[in-house]
């Protein structure tokens, strides 16, 4: 197939504007067209007067594989001068308790009350004898997997309590299939080392790389790369619609400064969420991709950044609520990632509260959520009080998390398929509606724009590419 000539890349998050990067460097003709006024998507770090922050913590997992080695290699003058490399530092909050996470079961045992910990070991036992005697026949939900993992104290204690309020529904409503998350955060590590049987090198990983001033020095440095290359690069421009002839789009219309403006191409990379997406092909797709696109949802967070008078609160990188008390999922600590990003005498940190978009957490004033956070901030038993928060601010996520309700599968098949158009690529968080993280979504836009140099838009072979990858990263891998 002949070499396109011009591609739109439809957002600037990690993966779009790697993608566009790599194609300009392949001297592709690619176009970045970017909603926000700056690069990086979810990845961007807010700029407050003396402060930087991003939204939540996002350090950049180095794994210990090949293809990731390979892949920081090829990134590593973005991360900018003298990157940190960072050891795991994150904990998990339990009955009143700090411990390192992932969790190392012995410690959990031994600093629990000794008739939970019985509760956890008799559990545990009666759940790994009836998954050896009865296997579980079919995919089921995300509660019986962890149940039968773990036993119900150890699930409930660690994960099922703290799932409930990310996701905002019962665990017994969410796909096993959400494990894939979990297997990032570790829980299948601690049965493979309660057995003592070395951990998935993808999914075990104890390093970071970080930029100094802020994760999005990265996506910054990609696009000004990107623009050297002959790239183009629109920020403060929101894609309405993706025109199409048959199986191809021809071009996509975007509204900058209240004007409508037209970009015809030869192919096109999204990461734009899904039903999003849907609603923006014209003529639009079969009315049963339309109806499949509508029953994909998304998690929405908003993220509550509070600024102490101290210098340090702790010295983790985040901390997992996990226990009932809490409204919140999360809270980080900025300074501790990078200390250049915040000044001396005070610390910042951020607070992640799931809600629905239109919820009434959603819509609550600013004061009302940062009363909720400053709640939990003072039932962490760190000793915060009102009086030394001398700012904060909130930032919305509308789509933060694919959620992955019972049954999900069979929406988002025939939604992938639809949008996979002969030109059409699409990768990403949103794109692929996969709970991945930056590495894997750098990846994502590094092959992408390695298939269309090599081969020309091929959307349709892409599309099968995706449903392997994604089946294997459902499996954690
Ligand atoms: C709280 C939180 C913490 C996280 N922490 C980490 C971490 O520590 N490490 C890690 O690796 N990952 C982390 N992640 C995940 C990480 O943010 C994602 O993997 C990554 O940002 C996804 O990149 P993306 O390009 O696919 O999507 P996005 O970052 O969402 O980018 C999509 C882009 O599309 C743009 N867009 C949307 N609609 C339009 C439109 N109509 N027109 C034009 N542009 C549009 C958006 O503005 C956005 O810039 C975290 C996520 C969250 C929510």
């Amino acid at each position: 197939m002949a070499r396109p000539e011009r591609i739109v890349v439809l957002g600037g998050g990690p993966a779009g504007i790697t993608a566009g990067w790599r194609l300009a460097e392949q001297g592709i003709c690619a176009t970045v067209i970017e909603r926000d006024a700056v690069v990086g998507g979810m990845a961007q770090t807010i700029r407050r007067g003396p402060y930087a922050v991003d939204y939540g913590p996002h350090t950049f997992h180095v794994r210990q594989t090949e293809e990731s080695r390979r892949i920081i290699e090829t990134i590593r003058p973005f991360f900018g001068k003298d990157p940190l490399v960072l050891t795991r530092g994150t904990r998990v909050l339990l009955h009143g308790k700090y411990y390192v996470y992932p969790l190392e079961l012995m410690q959990v045992l031994t600093g629990l009350n000794p008739l939970l910990s019985l509760r956890i070991m008799a559990d545990y036992a009666v759940a790994t004898i009836g998954s050896l005697i009865n296997p579980p026949q079919r995919e089921d939900s995300f509660e019986d997997w962890g149940v039968r993992n773990l036993g119900r104290t150890l699930y409930d204690l660690c994960f099922g309590i703290y799932s409930e309020r990310v996701w905002g529904l019962p665990t017994s409503q969410i796909s096993s299939k959400q494990a894939q998350r979990v297997a990032k955060l570790n829980l299948r590590d601690i049965v493979l080392r309660i057995l003592g049987i070395k951990a998935d090198p993808a999914a075990y990983f104890t390093e970071y790389m970080y930029p100094r001033a802020g994760i999005s020095t990265l996506y910054e440095n990609m696009a000004a790369r990107m623009t050297e290359a002959g790239g183009q690069v629109l920020v403060g421009s929101a894609v309405t619609a993706l025109e199409r002839a048959g199986d191809r789009v021809t071009a996509v219309r975007y509204l900058r400064d209240g004007q409508t403006h037209r970009l015809e191409c030869d192919g096109v990379v999204t990461t734009l969420p899904l039903p999003a997406l849907v609603g923006m092909v014209e003529p639009a797709l079969s009315p049963e991709v339309v109806a499949h696109a509508g029953r994909l949802r998304y998690r929405s967070m908003r993220l509550i950044n509070v600024v102490l008078d101290r210098d340090r609160l702790t010295d983790f990188h985040w901390v997992y609520l996990s226990d009932r008390k809490f409204r919140c999922n999360r809270m980080s600590e900025q300074k501790n990632v990078s200390g250049d990003m915040v000044p001396d005498g005070k610390t910042v940190l951020c607070i992640e509260l799931s809600c629905w978009k239109g919820d009434e957490l959603w819509n609550a004033s600013d004061e009302e959520i940062f009363a909720i956070a400053m709640r939990d901030l003072e039932a962490t038993g760190l000793g915060v009080t009102r009086a030394e928060v001398s700012d904060y601010w909130i930032v919305p996520l509308a789509t933060a998390y694919p959620v992955y309700e019972l049954g999900f599968e069979e929406h988002l098949g025939p939604v992938l398929d639809g949008v996979s158009l002969a030109n059409v690529h699409t990768i990403g968080r949103h794109g692929l509606f996969l709970n991945n993280s930056m590495d894997d979504n750098v990846l994502l836009g590094v092959r992408v724009a390695d298939a269309i140099a090599e081969r020309g838009s091929d959307g349709r072979r892409w599309f099968e590419e995706m449903t392997a990858y994604a089946d294997l990263k459902f499996q954690g891998k």
